[in-house]
């Protein structure tokens, strides 16, 4: 037993000192690295690092796994795909059978406005396609000077050209300009900040922009259900049918990043469904595969593809509709299905929400909000990256994004371990607020 601690301790040490001396890690400082949690299995919603410690998975690591860690029956699809044909490229006039199955289904559960799939390799990829296509459909259909992107100020879409540009978020742009021109920011919508009558605000403005830059020059607009990394923010009751109408009546595409929010974590495939919205365009990416290889798809509505029909679309990554990571996002949507986690999630969702809620009495705590198992709890003032901390030094993970605290368990997770949750991230919140 002692052997066999010390021995994990070991390792861990060994891995965490070739970690620091080697890698460059996502959001660290470069030259400064910190010792990483080097996890060495997974297994539904728990986690283990090389040290022996037990973890509860309260984000699904970046809201990639609905289905849960460590599933088999994915392990097995990717062998079997891989000792059949691991990977050949898509482009032109090649394909493969798992990426045509895949695009099948999407379209099935996909809302009946879309009818085409382009596979990518994860978000920021899709949205960067979104854009690109947005434009080249209206420069193909003789307008080239309809090239703005309306974008939303807490707007996550990713670290790319595009996807950086549109990203509303300051401390993520910050050092990287001069970022692509063209696009135009609305406010975050955020019920807390523009009270009661949040929506007439909010839709009065995106009115108003659209006066000010003039219809015949905005290829679009991007924006995610529910912001994800800018807080956890459900829209004001009624937007999102509003913002369709408006972006109708200017012919004005409708993109919908639904990276996160897709994959049953609304209690739907899509949050476009859960919010009665048909989007031109639907961005997916992390749940589609729930990680298990990286895997994206932007799903093309009718009305993009109008525009654009006859265009010739110089755009492609190598490993589009890669073979074993459709065949794992295939495999991944039936198990979604077959196990009924969407319903699963709602139930789990709303437990972890009513288990939180109560920490909205202490005054640091502005707000406990969420839909589906999209939760957030937003801090008046106070830290959260102490709560972050705190909780996984108490064996749960959760994610401070700026002033709120993110949750989003896989849909798999039972309710002990969301009780626990509950209980961790109590103490914590009330020890950032003592
Ligand atoms: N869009 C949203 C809403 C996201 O949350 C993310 C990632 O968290 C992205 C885009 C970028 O996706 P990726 O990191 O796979 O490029």
């Amino acid at each position: 037993m002692t052997t066999s601690t010390s021995t994990a301790q070991e390792l861990d040490h060994e891995l965490s000192a070739l970690d620091t001396a080697s890698i460059i890690h996502p959001h660290t400082v470069i030259g400064s690295p910190s010792n990483p949690v080097v996890f060495v299995k997974g297994e539904g919603a728990r986690l283990w690092d090389a040290a022996g410690n037990e973890y509860i998975d309260g984000t699904c690591g970046l809201w990639q796994c609905p289905v849960g860690h460590g599933r088999r029956e994915l392990a097995e699809v990717a062998y079997n795909q891989m000792s059949t044909l691991e990977f050949y490229s898509s482009f032109g006039d090649y394909s493969n059978e798992p990426s045509i199955r895949l695009a099948q289904k999407l379209l099935d559960i996909a809302p009946a406005s879309i009818e085409k799939v382009f596979f990518t390799n994860g978000g920021s990829e899709g949205n960067e396609t979104a854009v690109k296509l947005a434009r080249l459909a209206w420069h193909h259909a003789g307008q080239p000077d309809r090239t703005v992107i309306l974008a939303r100020t807490g707007g996550y879409h990713g670290m790319g050209g595009a996807s950086l540009a549109a990203t509303g978020i300051d401390r993520l742009r910050a050092g990287y300009g001069p970022l692509i021109p063209g696009i135009e920011w609305l406010s975050k919508p955020h019920g807390l900040a523009h009270g009661e009558n949040a929506t007439d605000i909010l839709i009065d403005e995106l009115e108003d922009r659209i006066a000010e830059i003039g219809a015949d020059r905005i290829a679009a607009f991007i924006g995610e259900p529910i912001l994800g990394v800018g807080g956890m923010v459900p829209p004001p009751e009624g937007y999102w049918p509003r913002v369709q109408e408006v972006l109708r009546k200017h012919g004005i595409l409708f993109i919908a990043d639904e990276i996160v929010t897709a994959f049953g974590r609304t209690g739907e495939w899509f949050a476009s469904t859960y919010y009665g919205v048909e989007p031109d365009i639907i961005v997916t990416a992390k749940g589609i595969s729930s990680g298990y290889l990286p895997m994206g798809a932007v799903l093309i509505g009718r009305r993009v593809l109008d525009i654009a029909d006859g265009a010739l679309f110089l755009h492609g990554f190598t490993y589009n509709g890669h073979p074993v990571a459709s065949a794992v996002a295939l495999k991944n949507i039936e198990i979604i299905e077959q196990e009924g986690l969407m319903a699963r999630g709602l139930g789990i969702g709303r437990r972890l929400l009513e288990g939180l809620k109560p920490l909205e009495q202490l005054p640091i705590v502005a707000e406990v909000r969420g839909v589906g198992t999209l939760i957030g709890i937003e801090f008046a003032t106070g830290d959260t990256a102490s709560v972050q901390a705190g909780a996984r030094a108490n064996g749960v993970i959760v994610r401070a994004s700026g002033n709120t605290i993110v949750m989003s368990p896989p849909l798999v997770i039972s309710e002990a371990d969301v009780d626990r949750i509950i209980a961790v991230v109590t103490e914590q919140v009330e020890a950032a607020g003592a």
